[in-house]
């Protein structure tokens, strides 16, 4: 029996106990402490720029408290990019506010600077002008930042930067996860580094992060006793946890290029297949390569390659579905060109951790091959 080979798993690097024991060894064992403060001042120095890192306990609740810190409530509306985890549309619903789904362009299969105008202006025409605009670097491909932050400047109406996905990726030399009035990292369990559940919030404004310790700390006024003068959340990191990512931020640039490596393998030996393509990085663009995914000629040969994987024990996904084709979503308005909704029919994320063998690669790149004979 071949052992399993998974999407993207957990990988430690070796130093994440002793973070975590000196957790135990000095008691804190709370969400605060030192692990949290150094951790953030690794994300901050990693990313290089000025900006400020608040730990959290999940990029979600990032997403979360980023809408609250820009203003999103009850009725508002905010533009989402609709091909995407669900993680970035659903706090737009914890803010009792309205999701309005905007679909990907080809390049980056991001969110389409193109149709977000359109959206913004339709929506300015029934007197709803957006409150916020969510855009992701999906599978860890910038998306077009100049020409969403130039839409996004035009209207003025913040952009909120989900790099859940995206961290190590840079665009115009500029690493992802800065881009944003407010941007946010996860750390979850299948991320490019993980805490076992973690995320942050990031802003180039120190208040931003001020206000994102007091709202993720049960937002406690300044007094002796407990005094609340605005709703709090439960949000902040554990001290335990974040020894884990300060752990994990050593080895993040040899994840990365693990992880591109794998894709450099799949480009190299599957482009033969004319069933199959691959995204490239544009010229300003470096993808961290979170997931490896293949474009394929259609719905049955998707199909058929993630299939017969199964059967192998390979793990494959099918691309995010698309937000304004879920369930939950679909009442909501979106402005769709389709390109979302075909790369869901045909795309494919194949095993991609950065601890996978070169013979689990091969073994992936085989069980493809044989497909077509
Ligand atoms: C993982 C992910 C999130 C949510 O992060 P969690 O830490 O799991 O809450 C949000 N957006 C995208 C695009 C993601 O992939």
């Amino acid at each position: 029996m071949n052992k399993k080979i998974w999407l993207s798993s957990p990988h430690m690097g070796g130093k994440e106990k002793e973070f975590v024991n000196e957790a135990f060894e000095t008691n804190w064992i709370a969400p605060l402490g030192p692990n949290v403060n150094g951790f953030e001042s690794d994300i901050t120095t990693y990313l290089n720029q000025e900006v400020y890192v608040s730990a959290l306990s999940s990029g979600t609740a990032a997403i979360h408290l980023g809408l609250i810190m820009l203003g999103v409530g009850y009725g508002d509306e905010v533009i989402c990019q609709s091909m995407t985890f669900s993680a970035s549309a659903n706090p737009i619903m914890y803010c009792g506010a309205t999701p309005v789904f905007v679909d990907s362009e080809r390049d980056t299969w991001n969110m389409s600077p193109k149709l977000l105008e359109e959206a913004i202006n339709d929506r300015i025409a029934k007197n709803k002008k957006p409150k916020a605009i969510v855009a992701v670097h999906l599978y860890g491909m910038p998306y077009l930042v100049d020409e969403i932050n130039e839409v996004a400047l035009k209207y003025d109406i913040p952009v909120l930067e989900d790099s859940a996905e995206a961290l190590g990726s840079t665009y115009n030399g500029v690493k992802c996860g800065t881009f944003g009035d407010i941007s946010i990292l996860s750390f979850n369990g299948n991320k490019i580094i993980t805490t076992s559940g973690g995320g942050a919030l990031i802003s180039h404004d120190k208040k931003h992060k001020e206000k994102a310790i007091f709202l993720s700390t049960q937002a406690r006024d300044v007094a002796p006793h407990y005094q609340h003068s605005e709703v709090g959340y439960n949000y902040r990191m554990s001290n335990v946890v974040a020894g884990i990512g300060r752990g994990q931020m050593l080895v993040l640039d040899e994840r990365v290029n693990s992880r591109r490596n794998n894709y450099e393998r799949y480009i190299n030996e599957l482009s033969d297949i004319d069933n199959i393509s691959f995204l490239d990085e544009l010229p300003n663009a470096f993808s961290n390569r979170w997931l490896s995914c293949i474009l394929t000629d259609s719905f049955e040969t998707r199909e058929l390659i993630r299939t017969t994987l199964e059967k192998l024990d390979i793990e494959t996904r099918p691309l995010w579905k698309p937000m304004h084709l879920q369930p939950i979503f679909s009442k909501y308005p979106s402005y769709v060109n389709g390109v979302s909704e075909d790369l869901f029919n045909r795309g494919l994320c194949l095993p991609s951790g950065s601890n996978l063998s070169q013979e689990d690669l091969t073994r992936v790149i085989d069980a493809i091959k044989n497909c077509f004979g």
